[in-house]
């Protein structure tokens, strides 16, 4: 039985570049078409297996070609698959238009994601699994419904409360670990989320919602440890920035990795930094996600970690 099981989506990524948006009834010409394997389950399962540990994935799929392509992206990246079913709805796909700037604009169609339901989860023996992943690309009634199961049987239950949004009071409390980032926390908590004590101020109001351990990932200002006994900043690893998509689901991968090693949760939030740093040093979702000899590597040389938030409010580094 593998370690890990995520719950969550799987998305065929459609990105084409284009010197800019089109407007409304116009067309414009783009390069080629790239098709890549993306949607966060999908993603923090692939992060997870490429540092060495064992995971499997449960979700839907459609019975087209594009769900062929993610099932053999998962064989191919060693994640198990036997839970992923076929559906009737087409599968899951962002369509993705980046600009000469970068920038992007995404048409998200959940399509099979939409089906993966309570029952789904209800049919399956989750108990000799160590550790849940779930995100909220996939209806919110089965989020919960897997989240309840995993803690009657056990298992530790980590919440990437994303896409952002607002959630009941029980997907605040049943997860051992929520782990949003800015935005995220933001529209948890319905308050502007921008450094280390808007974030820290926001993860206390969610600590009195009876959430348990809020870990809140600040982009190149690493990460926030925050519970009722005390907050810690981990400071981010220095980097050469090329493309930072997926930095989150790279971290996740690597914190939840981490976790099933029983070491300290600072060092397990230090080791998904580390993940999440290296992330961002390559283009693409997947194709950037470190394998562990890759993170080992650079953990064994990188300079002391410095943060480069200033200090502001009362939120700062080894507040306790
Ligand atoms: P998301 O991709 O969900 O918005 P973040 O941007 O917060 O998540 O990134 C997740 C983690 O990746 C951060 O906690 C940090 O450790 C690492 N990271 C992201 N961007 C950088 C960066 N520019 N430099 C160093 N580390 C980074």
């Amino acid at each position: 039985m593998p370690d890990i099981l995520v719950i969550g989506s799987l998305n065929a990524d459609l990105v084409v570049r284009a010197p800019r948006f089109p407007q409304p009834g116009e067309t414009i010409s783009g390069e080629n078409l790239q098709i890549l394997p993306g949607g966060k389950g999908a993603n923090q399962a692939v992060a997870a297996a490429r540092l060495g540990t064992s995971v499997s994935m449960l979700g839907r799929v459609g019975k087209d070609t594009f769900g062929d392509f993610l099932l053999d992206n998962l064989q191919v990246n060693k994640v198990d698959s036997q839970l992923v079913q076929r559906d009737d709805a087409s599968t899951g796909t962002a369509i993705i238009v980046v600009d000469a700037n970068g920038q992007n604009s995404i048409v998200l169609s959940p399509g099979a994601n939409g089906k993966v339901s309570p029952a789904d989860v209800r049919t399956v023996s989750i108990s000799g699994f160590k550790l849940l992943l779930l995100q909220l690309e996939i209806p919110i009634e089965t989020v919960l419904s897997a989240a309840q199961r995993a803690k009657e049987s056990g298992l530790r239950v980590l919440l990437n409360p994303a896409p952002a949004r607002s959630l009941p009071d029980e997907l605040i409390s049943l997860p051992d670990f929520l782990v949003p980032n800015e935005t995220e926390l933001g529209l948890l908590t319905d308050q502007t989320v921008n450094d280390i004590s808007s974030a820290e101020n926001a993860s206390k109001r969610l600590l009195k919602r009876g959430a348990q351990r809020i870990i809140v990932t600040l982009s190149a200002n690493g990460a926030l440890i925050v519970t009722k006994e005390n907050t810690k900043h981990i400071p981010s690893f220095r980097v050469n920035v090329v493309d930072t998509t997926a930095a989150g689901d790279a971290f996740i991968g690597g914190f939840a990795s981490a976790l099933l090693q029983n070491i300290a949760l600072e060092e397990a939030v230090r080791y998904g930094c580390a993940c999440g740093a290296l992330s961002t040093t390559k283009f693409g979702a997947q194709p950037s996600l470190p394998t562990k000899e890759e993170v080992e590597n650079f953990i064994s040389k990188a300079p002391a970690a410095v943060s480069k938030m200033p200090r502001s409010g009362t939120g700062g580094e080894d507040a306790a």
